[in-house]
């Protein structure tokens, strides 16, 4: 999937279309201390053992890949997911 670096994008702070620059997203490294880890791990530790069920989660094969645009007049940032669904990894042209 071939994306173009520089597009026309609608910019919330400028109210108006102008040139955004796009950067591919990349997902920050998960924290170990989150709420939910912490709630995760106090569940399939407490009690005498047993089995408890996991859900097995399956990988998704093709995603949407998401960018960050910038707009060249206002330096505001904002997603911007591509329409199609990519096996590759999107490449900016
Ligand atoms: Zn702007």
């Amino acid at each position: 999937m071939k994306i173009p670096k520089e597009i026309k994008l609608f910019c919330k702070k400028c109210k108006k279309h102008s040139v955004h620059k796009l950067k591919l997203f990349k997902e920050g490294s998960k924290s170990i201390l989150k709420k939910h880890a912490r709630k995760h791990e106090a569940k399939h530790n407490k009690g005498y053992g047993g089995k408890s069920r996991f859900v097995v989660h399956i990988k998704k094969q093709s995603k949407k890949p998401v960018f960050v645009a910038t707009c060249i007049v206002c330096n505001a940032k904002k997603y911007y997911v591509a329409g199609n669904k990519a096996k590759k990894k999107a490449e900016l042209v």
